[in-house]
């Protein structure tokens, strides 16, 4: 089973995609933890991405598709995937759609965690405390939410015609939504 896990910057998209990574025994794949660990190592792709990350701008869609081929195509992650913060450019869906089509995969639930901007600008302010993520101060988390409006939430188009897609209240607590999350993947 592969899943998309959608939704705007603070959403909770990672914590989610942590609890079915335990309770399915499958591979996160989140390109935001992806590309900080370039940073984090140095690496050249690291130093090309830094300043964007940091800004908040969208990582250039060829490095991402890049990091995630190596993914899609590992035989002990197959129809094993959960995926949290890509697709987020129609390009990039157009990409995922290509790799699964050609590793004879598909995406079978797409989950969009709807959430307001004010508790989302609340989360990310606390999650700055938690984790020290250099992008999420305020100025930086409005740009991020700004450009989740015109050019991520377009995705969801994408996604919509998909019998298996399914929008979650955002706003309800953890626990609460992987409970909604786990009735309707029945496990
Ligand atoms: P959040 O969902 O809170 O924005 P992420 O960890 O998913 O946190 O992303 C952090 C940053 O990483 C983004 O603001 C962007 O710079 C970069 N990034 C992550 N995923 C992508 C992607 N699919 N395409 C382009 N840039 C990305």
């Amino acid at each position: 089973m592969n899943i998309i896990i959608f939704g705007p910057p603070g959403a909770g998209k990672g914590t989610q995609a942590k609890h079915l990574v335990k309770k399915l025994d499958s591979f996160q794949v989140s390109t935001g933890d992806m590309l900080r660990e370039e940073i984090n190592n140095d690496t050249e792709i690291g130093k090309k991405i830094v300043s964007n990350m940091n800004e908040g701008k969208f990582v250039d869609d060829v490095i991402v598709n890049k990091l995630l081929e190596k993914i899609i195509f590992d035989p002990n992650k197959v129809n094993r995937l959960i995926f949290d913060g890509y697709p987020r450019t129609i390009s990039q869906a157009k990409n995922l759609d290509n790799l699964l089509d050609q590793s004879n995969q598909k995406i079978n639930f797409v989950f969009f965690l709807n959430v307001e901007k004010e508790t989302i600008i609340k989360r990310i302010k606390k999650r700055k405390i938690l984790e020290k993520r250099l992008d999420d101060n305020t100025d930086t988390i409005l740009k991020r939410y700004d450009t989740y409006m015109k050019i991520t939430k377009p995705v969801l188009d994408y996604y919509l015609k998909n019998q298996n897609f399914y929008e979650v209240d955002g706003s309800m607590n953890k626990e609460k939504i992987a409970q909604k999350i786990e009735e309707i993947l029945k496990v």
